[in-house]
């Protein structure tokens, strides 16, 4: 619990009076086959899209719920977590007025989305020895004016996840919203802080399913948190956020999760061989810790390594110019043929 937390104090001031727009599938939303629907001026004729999409993907938040044991009030989906992160953002935070703190190096999207609502970014670096958060520094940075707290576990560029105790250290003493991002959950031993969102009110959870579901084509991410906060970004979103591709194709990929834990079983099993692989390789200096599927290395020369494997025909992610990032590459996991063909081109360049 946190004592210092009230969602009223949080909430922008029109974002609190708004008339959300009510679309005609809202008003109307049993789609029994013995009604006619001439209410939204769709094009009758059916092609399996004609019509628009739920606008509350009801049969989509329900196999979520189910999966997850959450209620569907406690579910917002979104056109990727990038839209549910910009959602985040402008139920919260006043333009010009209201900052946000970030863990750099950390996703970039927290830093581009407060750009563009002219919210500031307050960077408080993550401990540059084990890329853990500084949580005293974090609280100090805070003030009036901070609305969100970003914490990427794992975190992507670093591949580590936060410590338990120092994550819950900071729900509990920061006076705005957590959002924790788990984009990385399905590959991490760590447990999700889905499972103890009833614990914490100011607690937004996002997932998605462009990562270990292996949907980012579809866009569709996930957002968990008390049903006065889901209520409030469910009067701000989009209408028809998510389409109807979209929906059928994750609910089908929700009803096969055996395929999806084989597949993550794999990824994980193919990083600790890729790990292994690197450890003698002389132009690699250090391998982080990974708790997600891609691995950060630093190396001599990163944009020189970046090059030469550029021409064996193999794009990683040059991120020596993150902050506490110098020399360091990003590499995904891929299948085990891709991982092959990477572990020899490193051998072939040093
Ligand atoms: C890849 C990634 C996402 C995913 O964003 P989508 O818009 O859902 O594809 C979110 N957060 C982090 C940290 C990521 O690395």
């Amino acid at each position: 619990m946190n004592a210092l937390f009230d969602i009223d104090t949080l909430v922008r001031s029109n974002i609190k009076t708004i008339k959300p727009y009510a679309s005609a599938r809202d008003e109307y939303k049993d789609l029994r086959s013995d009604m006619m629907f001439l209410d939204a001026n769709e094009n009758p004729f059916e092609n399996g899209v004609n019509r628009y999409p739920d606008p509350q993907q009801t049969a989509l938040k329900q196999r979520l719920a189910d999966i997850k044991k959450i209620p569907q009030s406690q579910i917002l989906l979104g056109n990727g977590s990038d839209e549910v992160l910009d959602l985040i953002f402008r139920a919260f935070c006043e333009p010009n007025c209201d900052n946000i703190i970030t863990l750099p190096p950390t996703y970039g999207m927290y830093s581009v989305l407060a750009d563009i609502n002219a919210v500031e970014n307050i960077e408080v670096p993550l401990n540059s020895l084990d890329f853990q958060p500084k949580v005293d520094d974090v609280l100090r940075a805070s003030n009036e004016q901070t609305k969100l707290l970003f914490l990427c576990s794992p975190n992507n560029p670093t591949a580590n996840s936060f410590d338990a105790s120092k994550i819950e250290k900071l729900i509990s003493n920061f006076k705005g919203i957590v959002v924790i991002d788990e984009a990385y959950i399905d590959f991490s031993k760590n447990e999700s802080w889905l499972n103890r969102i009833n614990e914490f009110p100011n607690l937004i959870v996002t997932q998605t399913l462009s990562k270990a579901y292996g949907l980012a084509g579809i866009r569709l991410g996930v957002c968990y948190a008390s049903v006065e906060i889901i209520s409030v970004l469910n009067k701000i979103k989009p209408p028809y956020n998510v389409n109807e591709l979209t929906q059928e194709r994750a609910l089908k990929q929700l009803n096969n999760l055996n395929e999806v834990k084989e597949q993550i079983q794999s990824l994980l099993e193919s990083r600790k061989r890729i790990i292994e692989a690197l450890k003698p390789i002389s132009f690699i200096d250090k391998i982080y810790p990974s708790d997600a599927n891609f691995i950060l290395i630093k190396v001599d020369n990163a944009t020189e390594r970046y090059n030469q494997l550029i021409k064996k025909g193999i794009v990683v992610r040059n991120r020596t110019n993150q902050l506490g990032c110098e020399n360091c590459l990003r590499i995904t996991v891929g299948t085990k043929e891709e991982n092959n063909k990477l572990i020899q081109a490193l051998k072939s360049i040093a």
